[in-house]
């Protein structure tokens, strides 16, 4: 089989996930690709995806984006891990910090030498040892560079799209409006050849990235690619989303608290906390459920 030059770029989807594909294939590889991004105004996105792990960090260093303008536009703080409470047991909490826990050497690692010295009658806990973990719970942070704390970001989601939105149309992307009615396939080998709009436009490509949310539209509902369930091991299946006013200063990492049908989130940004109650529709019933302005996922 010979393989197919990609030209035309099409990622259908302008959520979170929808442009950070854009800004990431438009700055790397946009002076080469004519790439196109189709979005409905109609469908609207989900955009709560507030707290980030280290992975995002990476990503903005490919992209070269400068940390200081980021965080500006999307309401940011640093965080440094998450904190879970009542999790193991009620009143029993954890941070799981993204630093690393005193020096491993050639012969060991830290834990061992921790052990030997509790052993000989060090009362220093394990987690002393990690910056991470001992600047959170002091509430403190500061980037060091190079070789500075592991963190992470909180941040606007929907902020976060339109600054992505920015880097991706400034190296060449081009925003299409528009709901898709329609997918076409190649009736040679199955791959998706064009989608087309409520309009009657048809949009051709080479590769098309499908960045369309919980619709899934190329990948489950044309190609059938489908899913596993695992609701069998997970089963919260709902959640709600409400932001409240920052009443003092942001802590330095996410907040998961878990609650006897679910768990809560609590996120703090700049100027606003996101809250959220993931929880299990099966062990809630409709008046225990909490009624207000919340988005309903
Ligand atoms: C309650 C909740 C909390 C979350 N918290 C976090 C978090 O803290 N951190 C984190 O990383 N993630 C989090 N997530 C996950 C994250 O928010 C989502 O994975 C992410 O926002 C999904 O973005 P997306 O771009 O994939 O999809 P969406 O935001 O759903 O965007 C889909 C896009 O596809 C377009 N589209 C769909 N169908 C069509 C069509 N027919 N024609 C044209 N366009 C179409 C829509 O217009 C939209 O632009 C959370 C998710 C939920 C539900």
């Amino acid at each position: 089989m010979s393989a197919q030059k990609v030209r035309k770029v099409v990622i259908v989807g302008g959520g979170t996930a929808g442009w950070v594909a854009a800004a990431s294939v438009a700055k790397l590889l946009g002076k080469n690709l004519d790439i196109s991004l189709i979005e409905s105004d109609e469908i609207g996105t989900v955009g709560v995806g507030e707290a980030t792990i280290p992975t995002l960090i990476t990503l903005h260093q490919l992209l070269k984006i400068d940390e200081r303008e980021f965080m500006a536009a999307v309401q940011g703080t640093f965080k440094l891990g998450i904190s879970f409470e009542n999790w193991r047991d009620v009143g029993k909490d954890y941070i799981h910090s993204f630093g690393f826990t005193g020096k491993d050497c050639w012969a060991a690692g830290f834990v061992h030498f921790w052990l030997k010295a509790r052993a000989q009658g060090n009362k220093a806990d394990f987690g002393e040892y990690c910056t991470e973990l001992m600047a959170a719970k002091a509430n403190k942070f500061a980037v060091f560079k190079p070789d500075g704390l592991n963190y992470a970001y909180h941040m606007d989601a929907s902020l976060y799209a339109k600054f992505m939105r920015k880097i991706a149309e400034q190296h060449g992307c081009k925003r299409i409006e528009g709901k898709i009615v329609e997918v076409g396939t190649n009736s040679d080998n199955g791959y998706i050849s064009h989608v087309q709009l409520a309009s009657g436009q048809k949009i051709e490509g080479d590769l098309f990235i499908d960045c369309s949310g919980f619709r899934s539209l190329l990948l489950g509902e044309t190609l059938g690619t489908g899913f596993e369930d695992w609701s069998k091991w997970l089963p919260c299946d709902s959640a709600i989303a409400v932001q409240t006013r920052s009443v003092s200063e942001p802590i330095p990492y996410t907040r998961s608290i878990a609650r006897d049908a679910g768990w809560q989130w609590r996120i703090p940004l700049q100027s606003r906390v996101g809250n959220g109650f993931v929880f299990c529709s099966k062990y809630l019933s409709d008046e225990q459920r909490p009624r207000n302005t919340a988005k309903q996922y």
